[in-house]
């Protein structure tokens, strides 16, 4: 899934579960249930860059609009990023093997490494059901008041 789409969920999940630790776990964990739900993936660098920029762009947001700027105590933030730091190994493998380095870094979160489904679902639907997946995570947020 775009790593927006996995941000967007898991900093819902840490406005439905305002723990740190909670939203911590229920983040990084739905990661990889979100990767088995059929969807789309990029295939080309400008599209994964555009999409991190956003991402990085809306932890920012997430974390000024905290009551506190310590990460510690925001966890729609904790559950938003740790939900979309497993693709940061996909983004430093894919990089160190197009600069040709001889780096092949072994992907180890189980739904980029093979050990738990990554399901593919073509454009346009892999596409509008990660939008629909967004908004109604953006919503939620909002709804629960975090
Ligand atoms: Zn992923």
């Amino acid at each position: 899934m775009y790593v927006f789409t996995h941000l967007c969920v898991g900093a819902f999940l840490g406005a439905a579960w305002p723990n740190p630790v909670g939203a911590a776990v229920a983040g990084f964990a739905s990661h990889g249930l979100l990767d088995a739900v059929p969807h789309h993936d990029y295939q080309t660098p400008i599209p994964a860059i555009i999409d991190a920029g956003f991402s990085i762009s809306a932890l920012w947001v997430l974390r000024k609009m905290g009551a506190t700027s310590r990460l510690t105590l925001n966890p729609v933030l904790i559950g938003g990023l740790l939900a979309a730091l497993p693709d940061l190994e996909v983004g430093i493998s894919f990089t160190l093997d197009k600069l040709g380095q001889g780096h092949k870094l072994p992907l180890i979160y189980p739904s980029h490494s093979g050990l738990s489904p990554h399901r593919r679902l073509p454009l346009p639907q892999g596409f509008w059901l990660q939008i629909a997946i967004m908004a109604t995570s953006i919503l939620g947020i909002y709804w629960l008041g975090a």
